[in-house]
């Protein structure tokens, strides 16, 4: 078999045979195909597409290029939800908590910042001492313990899909369909988890933009999951504007543990309860109205809030910051943004949003970059809300004085100030099941 063949039958819009695929992830795995066929393979994918069939072949051969995880220690059903990546999406450090506190279990694998979108393990970071990097038998020790755990992603989970996304992400080629399906659900499966709860975001700040592009990759990331016997299912859910108001690490951390105190805002609560509720109908918990009021209970009775106290004790971070977020640290530098005019915010670039985050050092141009925990963005309007020239539109916050101006300029670039209030947007568009 020749890489040369593989491409050219792509390009004239041909189906790759299972063995074609698994020849070129093997490939890749190994560092036998030169980048430049790689990269000319993606880009043959991204015009072409691929069949149902090709993309699931092509999902399972990049879970099948690293180790497969076993979660068999864990004791119960194990949950996991997974974000298609947005801004301002802090659900997992909420949910899994509020589902540990009702007995299911979660193991969960991150990932770091992606381009404008945040990572969870980024933001779990920012809390003094916190380690990401638990080993196998630790983590699960802290699951079966504590009810709910989260670390990086090691090298030995999907490799391929390490080579693939780097490759991606320097031709242009991210925003395809069957790649990001195979990426992520791939990296899912590679995990031991008996339910899926998906949230496919949509809109301005997610990679999809339309409801029916998102719709078509949540149906067909379900459609994957449930070949490969998982629970599942997904949430076409909002991402034009950024979830709550902090954007930014410790930000982020700070905005999630006001959600666990009952504090947070209406929108993060909404899908987090939502989110939480999901899985566990799927864990077998009740109905979904039954699973959504004990996810609302979890947080008024404090009980998930307990457990991402243990959770952080569990992964060396200091509890305190709980109770004193001034054990954060604060940026050194701060400044307004003000509404340059009266009216209604229209709408918001949210990828603008995302991208003034990363200037203020919230995120990476550069996977080596180091990220500034303490950077970042607190929106003080939103979509739909009234403004009068000189209104604080949001609070920017940098250990680095030199990167305010940028990034000024960017969230003012981002918002739309008009006349007439736009029409309201659901959070939730829909649910494949
Ligand atoms: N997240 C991933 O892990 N991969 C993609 O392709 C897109 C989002």
């Amino acid at each position: 078999m020749r890489m040369y063949d593989i491409i050219r039958k792509k390009r004239d819009g041909g189906e790759l045979s299972p063995e074609e695929i698994r020849f070129f992830t093997e490939g890749v795995t190994k560092g036998e195909i030169p980048d430049y066929q790689t990269a000319a393979l993606l880009m043959a994918i991204y015009f072409r597409g691929m069949t149902r069939d090709e993309t699931a072949e092509l999902t399972f051969a990049v879970r099948d290029s690293g180790e497969r995880l076993d979660f068999s220690a864990v004791k119960g059903v194990r949950a996991d939800k997974h974000s298609t990546g947005g801004v301002g999406d802090k659900t997992s450090l909420i949910v899994a908590p509020i589902v540990a506190s009702l007995g299911v279990k979660v193991a969960k694998v991150s990932g770091r910042g992606l381009g404008h979108t945040g990572g969870t393990v980024d933001k779990l970071e920012s809390i003094p001492g916190f380690r990401t990097d638990l080993p196998e038998d630790e983590f699960l020790a802290a699951v079966n313990r504590v009810g709910a755990a989260i670390i990086g992603q090691t090298h030995e989970i999907a490799p391929a899909d390490k080579k693939l996304y780097q490759l991606r992400d320097v031709t242009a080629t991210v925003d395809s369909l069957p790649l990001i399906v195979s990426s992520i659900m791939g990296k899912k499966l590679a995990a031991d988890d008996d339910v899926i709860v998906l949230d496919v975001k949509t809109g301005s700040g997610a990679f999809m933009k339309t409801p029916a592009d998102s719709r078509l990759l949540a149906e067909t990331m379900v459609e994957i999951g449930k070949k490969a016997g998982k629970k599942i299912m997904a949430l076409i859910t909002d991402m034009n504007r950024p979830l709550g108001f902090a954007v930014g690490n410790a930000l982020e951390v700070i905005e999630s543990i006001e959600t666990l105190k009952g504090r947070g805002p209406e929108d993060l609560t909404e899908l987090c309860l939502i989110l939480a509720g999901a899985m566990l109908y799927l864990a077998g918990l009740g109905s979904i109205e039954e699973c959504g009021a004990l996810a609302e209970k979890s947080i008024r009775d404090g009980s998930a809030l307990k457990v991402f106290r243990e959770m952080i004790r569990a992964q060396g971070g200091d509890p305190a910051v709980i109770d004193d977020y001034g054990l954060f640290g604060t940026a050194p530098f701060t400044a307004e943004v003000k509404a340059p005019r009266g009216g209604y915010i229209f709408s918001v670039d949210t990828e603008g949003i995302g991208k003034a985050s990363l200037l203020l050092g919230a995120g990476r141009n550069t996977a080596e970059e180091e990220i500034d925990p303490v950077a970042g963005i607190l929106l003080r309007k939103k979509t739909g809300d009234p403004v009068v020239k000189g209104d604080v539109l949001a609070e920017l916050r940098t250990s680095d004085k030199k990167r305010l101006k940028a990034a000024k300029e960017a969230l003012l670039a981002a918002t739309v100030i008009s006349k007439e209030a736009p029409p309201p947007e659901p959070l939730v568009f829909d649910t494949i099941v």
